[in-house]
Order: structure tokens, then C-alpha cells, then sequence
């Protein structure tokens, strides 16, 4: 029941539409009765400081924050958790006492996805990772602290793929020796995916439907793909990757998750209902299949 007490969070990015995370959050503090509710809210990037700003005078409880603002909204922000310094990029942001103080729960999201592939481990393995924007910098750090051997990262702007390769030398995770830059495109790519067991999908584009990837060629070392998107459920690069070469596909609904409950922790200050936030992510996740049918 909305009454004058509800607290209000939400997600701001553009577009945001297509977001599971209302449905989880939502669900989240209904389990635990909670009063709030979780809203998206779609702001354009000239609009960012003036949203922040509003958020802040309208007490708003908290905001997840997406593309394309998880970097332009540090310079709206009054302060940083250590792990949003390290990414420079930040994807919630609490209000507490005046202040608004940014996190980042995405390497703890990827972490959780990691943790859950169904007995496959990145422990000891070549990784290829396809972009290097904001979550990419979150999902190396997270295969980095995860034990991998090297990384191949492949990136339209070599000069993103080459700051992620600073960001794990200077923090001591992965040696430049372990780490290689590449452009993505698909006359280099065979020879330097260095035969990973591992192909990681960060870019905010398909690479199969964008013709990026030598879609002929099969991997045979490629023992599982992962694309940070989920929505919509088809996504032709895991299509490709499972059918081609036989690999285990997983989406990003897993991602989305582990950063929800670190999120949730953050919004509410309370211990989340994650079983409660994995079946209402399931649940869309199936009625997106069935309209898509
Ligand atoms: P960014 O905008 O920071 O990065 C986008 C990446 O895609 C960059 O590597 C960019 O390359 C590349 N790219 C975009 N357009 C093209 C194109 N036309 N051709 C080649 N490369 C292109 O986005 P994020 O890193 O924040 O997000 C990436 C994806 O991950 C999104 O789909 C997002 O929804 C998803 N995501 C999912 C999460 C989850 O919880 N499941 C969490 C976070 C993100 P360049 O550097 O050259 O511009």
C-alpha cells in the first residue's frame, strides 16, 4: 500500500524500459515489508545533473544508475565507496543525511554470476572479453581477482581496452604479460583469442547480428559464453556460441541479481531476499519468452 510514508528508489538511465530491476526490487521489499517502491526513470544525458540534483530534493531513498550515465554521474555526487574510485563508474547511489554517495555493485554482480555457472570455473584459464566500457571494467576486475591466466580484450576504441590492462597492472591483479589488446574485428580475432576457454560479451551491441565475429570458425577450446544482456531473451551471439561450438550460454539475469542484492543492502540497510529476487527474475524472464513467441 502506497501511503505518505513509501520511500521511493529507482533506476535512471536511457533507455531504461527494458530493466528487470524494478520487477526484483519491487518483489524484494514486498517479502520483507518494506515501504518503498522502485521506479524507472528514463533521463536523457543532458538532463543528468538537473535529475541527480532533483533526487536529492525530493528525498528520494536511492537510485540505481545505468547506461550511459555511470561515469557522467560522479561529478554530480558528493562521494565514492573504493570499489565505484577503482571503476570510475558508479551504478547506485544512496541518499542519506544530505549526501548522495555512489557505489558499484557490478564486480560484486559478476563475482555471483562466476560463482554460479554450474561447475565451470575461470580459475586458470585464457578469457576473451568483447568491449571495454563501464561493466567491462567491473567484469575484469572480477575475472582478475577470480585466478584467470590472460586476458585478450577486444575493443572498437583500442585506447578503453588499453586503460583496463593499467587498471589490473597498477592494482596488482594481472601482469601486463597476462593481458593483450586487440581490435575487434574478425580477420585478427581466431589467432588472438589465444584459444579461450572462456568468451565474456560486455559490448552494448550484438557482435554476431554486427557481423564483428568470424561466425564460421568454430572454437573448440570455448568451454562457455556469457552476455551481460538479458532482455531480449534471444541474444544471437549465445545462440551462436552454444550451437557453433557446443559451449555452455549464459545471459546476464545472474549479473543482475548479484548487484541487486548488494544494492538492496545499500537502498534499505537490510539483508536481501535474494531466493525471492531470483524467482521474480525468472518469472519475467519467462513472460518476455512467451510474448516473444
Ligand atoms: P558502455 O556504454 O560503457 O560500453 C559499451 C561497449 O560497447 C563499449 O565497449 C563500446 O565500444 C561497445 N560498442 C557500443 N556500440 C558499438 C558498436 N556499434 N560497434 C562496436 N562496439 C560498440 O556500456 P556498459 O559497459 O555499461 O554496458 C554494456 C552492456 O552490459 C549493456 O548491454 C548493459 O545493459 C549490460 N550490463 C548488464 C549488467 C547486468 O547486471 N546484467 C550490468 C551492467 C551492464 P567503444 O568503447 O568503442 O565505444
Amino acid at each position: 500500500m502506497i501511503d505518505g510514508c513509501t520511500k521511493t528508489a529507482g533506476i535512471i538511465g536511457d533507455p531504461v524500459s527494458h530493466s528487470f530491476s524494478p520487477v526484483m526490487q519491487n518483489a524484494a521489499f514486498r517479502a520483507k515489508g518494506l515501504n518503498y517502491v522502485y521506479l524507472a526513470f528514463c533521463v536523457a544525458k543532458g538532463n543528468l545533473s538537473e535529475a541527480t540534483r532533483a533526487i536529492a530534493a525530493l528525498n528520494l531513498a536511492g537510485f540505481n544508475v545505468t547506461s550511459p550515465h555511470k561515469e557522467n554521474i560522479i561529478s554530480c555526487i558528493h562521494e565514492l565507496s573504493p570499489e565505484a574510485e577503482l571503476l570510475g563508474a558508479v551504478n547506485t547511489v544512496a541518499f542519506r543525511d544530505g549526501r548522495l554517495k555512489g557505489f558499484n555493485t557490478d564486480m560484486a554482480g559478476f563475482l555471483y554470476l562466476l560463482q554460479n555457472m554450474s561447475l565451470l570455473s575461470v580459475k586458470g584459464e585464457n578469457v576473451c572479453l568483447l568491449g571495454a566500457g563501464g561493466a567491462a571494467r567491473a567484469v575484469s576486475l572480477a575475472l582478475a581477482k577470480s585466478g584467470i591466466e590472460h586476458l585478450a580484450i577486444f575493443n572498437r576504441t583500442v585506447e578503453k581496452g588499453e586503460a583496463i590492462r593499467e587498471l589490473l597492472h597498477k592494482n596488482g591483479l594481472l601482469d601486463l604479460k597476462k593481458t593483450s589488446q586487440w581490435p575487434l574485428d574478425k580477420k585478427t580475432f581466431p589467432e588472438a583469442m589465444q584459444n579461450s576457454a572462456f568468451m565474456i560479451n560486455t559490448l552494448s551491441i550484438d557482435p554476431i547480428e554486427k557481423g564483428l565475429l568470424p561466425e564460421n570458425e568454430k572454437f573448440s577450446y570455448l568451454k562457455a559464453a556469457v552476455d551481460l544482456r538479458y532482455n531480449p531473451p534471444e541474444i544471437p551471439f549465445l545462440q551462436w556460441a552454444s550451437a557453433k561450438n557446443g559451449c555452455t550460454a549464459i545471459n546476464g539475469l545472474d549479473m543482475l541479481l548479484g548487484q541487486g542484492v548488494e544494492s538492496f543492502k545499500i537502498l534499505t540497510g537490510q539483508k536481501a531476499p535474494l531466493q525471492v529476487m531470483k524467482d521474480a527474475l525468472a518469472k519475467n524472464l519467462a513472460g518476455q519468452q512467451g510474448e516473444s513467441e
